[in-house]
Order: C-alpha cells, then sequence, then structure tokens
C-alpha cells in the first residue's frame, strides 16, 4: 500500500521561491507519486507573493481556529491540484499577506503559527498521513507538535535540513507568548537559552535527513554544525543523507528556449552559446579561450574570499570570466571594481536572472563553486547537465557528485580542491586550464561529464524506502506487541 505523507515546507515551486528548497520541494512529491511506495501531497503557507494564476485555480476548503498563546488566529485551508500532486496552502492574512517571503521581524512568530495551523489542519484534511516530512527551520516546530499533540495514531515523522547555518531561533519568551503550553515540552524547543525551530525538528523526529551523505557527515563536527554538531551526534543513528537530484525536463540544453544554439553534447553549438556571450558582456569574441564562469548568490558560503584573493592572479593567464549574482554589498563591490581593472577579462553582471544563468551554463566551459560549506548544490549539477565542467571545493554535495578528474586513470567528471585556501584554488584553477590545452585529456573529461547524471529518480527511490521502513516498523512493534499479548 502507498505511504501516505505529508511535506511540509515554506517554498516550492511553481508557487514560491527563494532558492534550492523550492525546488526541491517542487520535485520531489511528483518524483515520489510515480513510485508505487508512496502518495505525497503539500502543505504551504498561503502568501501574498503567489502568483495570481494559481490563486485562481485554489478551492476553499473550510477555515480553522488556530491556538496563538492566550488567543485564536483563524486559518484558510486551500487546495489545489498541481502536475498529480496535492498542494495545501494555509491563509492568514495578518502573517502571510506580505511582499516577499522572509526577511520580517516576526518571521519566528509566523512559522510558529504555520507549524501549529499544520496540526490543526490534519484533522480536517481528505488526507490522513502516515509521515508528516517536513523541510528545514520554517517547518521544524510542526515535528515538535506532531509529536506532542499527536493528530494521527502512530503518525511517523522526518525532519529534513537543507541549511542548518538558518536555524529559526525566537526570544524564550516566545515560549509562554506563542504556543500555551507545560514547560515540560520547553526542553525539546531551547537551545542555547532561546527557542531553536531547527533544534525542535532535530530533536523531535523519528528520523533525520540532509540533501546530501557528505554533509550529513560535516554537519556532526564543530566546523561545519552551526553550534548544533552535539545534538546531531546524539542522533546519529537516525540521521541519513539523500543526495538532491535536478529536474533533468527543465534543465535541458537540448530544449532550453534562452539560448541561442541548443545542443546535446555538441562542442560546437556550445561555442556558438558562449560567442554570443561573449558579445553580450563586451568580451573579445573567440570562441576558443577558455570561459570561467560563476552564477552564485553572493555570500560568504559560496567561497568568494578565496576567489577576491587569487582573480587578479588568475586572470594573468589568457582566460576570460564571468559571473553573475547579487548579494552581500562587500562581494558586489569587489567584482564591480575587479571587472574595472580587467576589462576584457572579467565581466561581473549584478541582479538575479534565469534565462542569463542558463545562456552562461550553456556557454561556459567550466563553473566554478569554490563553497565553504555546501549542504548539496543544484548549481554543479545544472552545470554539468549543460556539459560544463565544474571545478568545486570538496565539501558536502559538491564533494559527493563532483570527482576530481585523474590523468592517468581518465576518470572524474571536474577538478576538485580540500583545503579552505585561496592558493588551492588558484592552482586548481590552472590545472584546468592545463587540461583545456590538452585534446585528448580534454575528451575524456568531457565524456566523463556527458556521462553525469542527477535526476530525481535514484533520490526518489531512497526516500520512499526510508518511507516503507519507518511505516514497517510501526506495524512490526504493534504485531509482536499483539502476539505477546494473545
Ligand atoms: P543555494 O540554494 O545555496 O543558493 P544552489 O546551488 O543549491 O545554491 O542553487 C542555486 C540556484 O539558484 C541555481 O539554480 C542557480 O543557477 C540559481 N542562481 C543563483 N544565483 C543566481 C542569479 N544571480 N541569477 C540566476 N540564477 C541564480
Amino acid at each position: 500500500m502507498k505511504k501516505k505523507v505529508l511535506f511540509v515546507a515554506s517554498e516550492c515551486t511553481p508557487f514560491v521561491k527563494t532558492g534550492g528548497l523550492a525546488d526541491v520541494v517542487g520535485s520531489l512529491p511528483q518524483e515520489l507519486n510515480r513510485t508505487e511506495q508512496a502518495d505525497v501531497r503539500v502543505i504551504l503557507p498561503y502568501y501574498g507573493e503567489i502568483p495570481q494564476v494559481w490563486r485562481e485555480q485554489m478551492e476553499l476548503i473550510t477555515s480553522i481556529q488556530v491556538p496563538i498563546g492566550w488567543r485564536n488566529q483563524e486559518a484558510t485551508i486551500h487546495k489545489l491540484s498541481h502536475q498529480d500532486v496535492i498542494y495545501y496552502f494555509v491563509g492568514n492574512d495578518y502573517y502571510f499577506s506580505r511582499r516577499g517571503v522572509y526577511g520580517y521581524y516576526d518571521d519566528g512568530e509566523r512559522f510558529i503559527f504555520f507549524s501549529r495551523a499544520v496540526i490543526e489542519a490534519i484533522s480536517v484534511l481528505d488526507f490522513e498521513p502516515d509521515i508528516l516530512h517536513a523541510h528545514d527551520w520554517q517547518a521544524g516546530l510542526a515535528v515538535a507538535f506532531a509529536k506532542i499533540f499527536e493528530p494521527v495514531d502512530n503518525m511517523k515523522t522526518i525532519f529534513t535540513i537543507h541549511n542548518i547555518k538558518y536555524q529559526g531561533i525566537v526570544p524564550i519568551d516566545a515560549y509562554d507568548d506563542l504556543f500555551n503550553m507545560s514547560h515540560e515540552h520547553i526542553g525539546g524547543m531551547e537551545w542555547n537559552g532561546l527557542i531553536n525551530c531547527m533544534k525542535s525538528g532535530i530533536f523531535h523526529a523519528d528520523k533525520i535527513t540532509t540533501v546530501s551523505p557528505t554533509y550529513a557527515e560535516e554537519i556532526k563536527m564543530p566546523y561545519y554544525g552551526e553550534g548544533l554538531h552535539q545534538i546531531l551526534v546524539d542522533r546519529q543513528e537516525d540521521l541519513t543523507g539523500v543526495i538532491n537530484g535536478i529536474d533533468v525536463q527543465e534543465y535541458n540544453p537540448m530544449r532550453d528556449p534562452h539560448l541561442i544554439s541548443n545542443y546535446k553534447y555538441s562542442r560546437v553549438k556550445k561555442k556558438e552559446n558562449k560567442a554570443a556571450l561573449q558579445e553580450k558582456f563586451g568580451l573579445p569574441v573567440d570562441p576558443e579561450k577558455p570561459m570561467y564562469v560563476l552564477i552564485t548568490r553572493l555570500v560568504e558560503q559560496k567561497g568568494l574570499h578565496l576567489l577576491e584573493a587569487i582573480i587578479d592572479e588568475f586572470l594573468l593567464e589568457d582566460v576570460q570570466c564571468l559571473i553573475l549574482g547579487t548579494g552581500d554589498q562587500e562581494f558586489e563591490h569587489y567584482f564591480h571594481h575587479a571587472a574595472e581593472r580587467n576589462p576584457d577579462k572579467l565581466a561581473f553582471y549584478r541582479g538575479f536572472d534565469e534565462g542569463l544563468a542558463r545562456q552562461m551554463y550553456a556557454g561556459a566551459d567550466f563553473f566554478i563553486m569554490p563553497s565553504k560549506f555546501e549542504p548539496c548544490g543544484l548549481s554543479q549539477l545544472i552545470a554539468l547537465q549543460y556539459k560544463t565542467v565544474p571545478i568545486v571545493r570538496e565539501t558536502g554535495g559538491l564533494k559527493d557528485t563532483v570527482t576530481a578528474y585523474n590523468e592517468v586513470s581518465g576518470t572524474g567528471n571536474g577538478f576538485s580542491f580540500s583545503n579552505y585556501n585561496a592558493h588551492d584554488l588558484l592552482a586548481v584553477l590552472r590545472y584546468s586550464l592545463h587540461i583545456y590545452y590538452q585534446p585528448e585529456q580534454w575528451n575524456k573529461l568531457l565524456k566523463n561529464v556527458n556521462k553525469s547524471h542527477f535526476s530525481w529518480k535514484d533520490s526518489a527511490l531512497e526516500y520512499a524506502d526510508l518511507y516503507e521502513s519507518m511505516v514497517e516498523s510501526v506495524y512490526k512493534i504493534n504485531t509482536s506487541y499483539a502476539n505477546r499479548e494473545a
């Protein structure tokens, strides 16, 4: 029998997206529903940001009262079916009819409300979950409330960590103001004297997953654990890493409408895309020139301090480099000025532009991703899908998806370095150039790149097996108990 699973998340494509979480919550349920093992539905906040085209298709099911401290707040529950997945939305004008998605002073309260509303809503949905699968801090308290209020007998819980850096921290006073629960539960939600939504999810969930096997190991260490490493060590028996996939229909250089020239493997067509990019960015047009690109949020996590330290030195080589990104002013200023210093070699476009990003994935020879930490990373997977060679630091999902090219064995689909050190990055950038100019080696590397595939299929099967094992273990316990009584 299919296991009934309710995803709880704060964003999901195509309704609302600020980052990779939305891609995962948008693709994984569809893929899981194609298996024989799972029937997945998704519950999300009903943001003012959700485009009208989706709102029009929603059906209002009911409204419920959600206890928030001493008072009740109303939540409207809406339903929509899209591409074989049923979505529920929790509406409340006060909390969710605002511009944007996050970044408000009361984000903690907004997602306490959302998490509590999900648990209250379960009894009015036409769907009784076997498993509640919550994603990231915004849904962490849904796991805690599920354990405490038990809306469904024996319902199991999974908490998936997409990025442990963002934890949803709220002053401890919120416990009395917003939870209205006995103090016996405070220990499971508090960390360092504050309410911590991520810790609440980790503490209460039956199983914890994260988005790559290496990140699952890393977050047990102080360097990567953002203060929560010890609780993850305590729970390591229940912690696994399942690598994310990408939507290979969506990211497909054969059909991508943004490209000047569509291709499957053709380097000639790829070079047509490169020439178009060079023209667009005002760089000398020469399709033979090796091109390195970065497409990223401009934040420290992405290893940009390393690139800052060596970019002028690397640009002494006969290469071109393009950077697309927006984020911290420090980096925006730095790359703006670096491009001014190197007008024939480096161009920087400040902004978020999906079409341009795809043209860059297509036109580039190399994709640079020297992250300080990277739970999974989608960009290196998209680069591989567009037959562009990734150059990564060996951390998190980058380590699990990119293997360093080895000239002797001819194995590997990219380049990598281990230590968070700028000159190690420089050395690997120079090495990639060396391989680029050796046709025999370069062709071997490209063959390996062409064979790299990261669709959702395998990851979905891993999740489906996990669901199965969790629900089976409940049946087993119940049966053995029944036998004992008999
Ligand atoms: P993260 O979720 O930490 O930002 P990921 O590599 O998992 O990193 O996902 C980033 C996604 O956002 C990729 O699809 C990438 O192409 C896209 N992206 C990042 N910055 C930009 C930008 N400035 N313009 C367009 N797309 C971007």
